[in-house]
């Protein structure tokens, strides 16, 4: 049903005759050469609004077609929304590496969250007791570029929200108080999370 452009409201116009001659002419003329997604759309306005009311649909009251239309909108039109929980998968502050290993002592902890598909790529570097200052970018699995996401936030248990600033691929928060956060990256209207994302502890 993704095919043909035609929009809802102007078949349920054809179908209230509140459509001008020619675009109700320029309806009739694409009916007729048998477009199936406007065929099956025009079915289903009609089994909709008969459930509203009984007789041919052509005179249903224009409240009917404007709620059968707007269950339609609900029911195929609303994007659906993706939810991918990352798991972590690297730690550098638990892996068996000593602290010392490279000759130089780094306060930086870094983390990698992974889904089927992405790798979040987090670093965190204490700026005070309090707070931290965060790095990250998500990497698909496959290796290729950085993902461009749509805005990221961290969310506290405390209420807190912060947004995240973007600098090329990278989203940076420059003071993050300390804390046990949700990570939350949208990314063409699905969201890319992390829970339990503990900051400064
Ligand atoms: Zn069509």
């Amino acid at each position: 049903m993704s095919k043909c452009r035609m929009d809802l409201n102007s078949l349920a116009d054809y179908l209230d005759k509140k459509m001008g001659e020619s675009d109700s002419a320029r309806i009739e003329t694409h009916l007729a050469a048998g477009c199936e997604s406007c065929a099956s759309q025009i079915q289903w306005i009609n089994r909709v609004s008969s459930a509203f009311i009984f007789g041919d649909v052509s005179h249903a009251p224009v409240l009917q077609i404007d709620k059968a239309v707007s269950i339609f909108r609900d029911l195929y039109t609303k994007p659906v929304q993706i939810n991918w929980l990352a798991q972590l998968v690297y730690d550098s502050l638990s892996s068996l590496q000593p602290i010392m290993a490279r000759g130089e002592r780094s306060a930086s902890r870094h983390r990698l969250y992974q889904t089927e598909n992405f790798e979040i790529d987090l670093w965190e570097d204490p700026i005070s007791q309090q707070e931290s200052y965060l790095i990250g970018q998500v990497i698909p699995v496959n290796g290729s570029d950085p993902i461009h996401w749509d805005s990221v936030q961290l969310f506290c248990r405390d209420g807190n929200e912060i947004s995240l600033v973007q600098e090329g691929s990278e989203f940076h928060a420059s003071a993050v108080p300390s804390g046990n956060y949700r990570l939350s990256i949208m990314i063409s209207g699905n969201i890319l999370k992390v829970e339990n994302l503990a900051l400064g502890a």
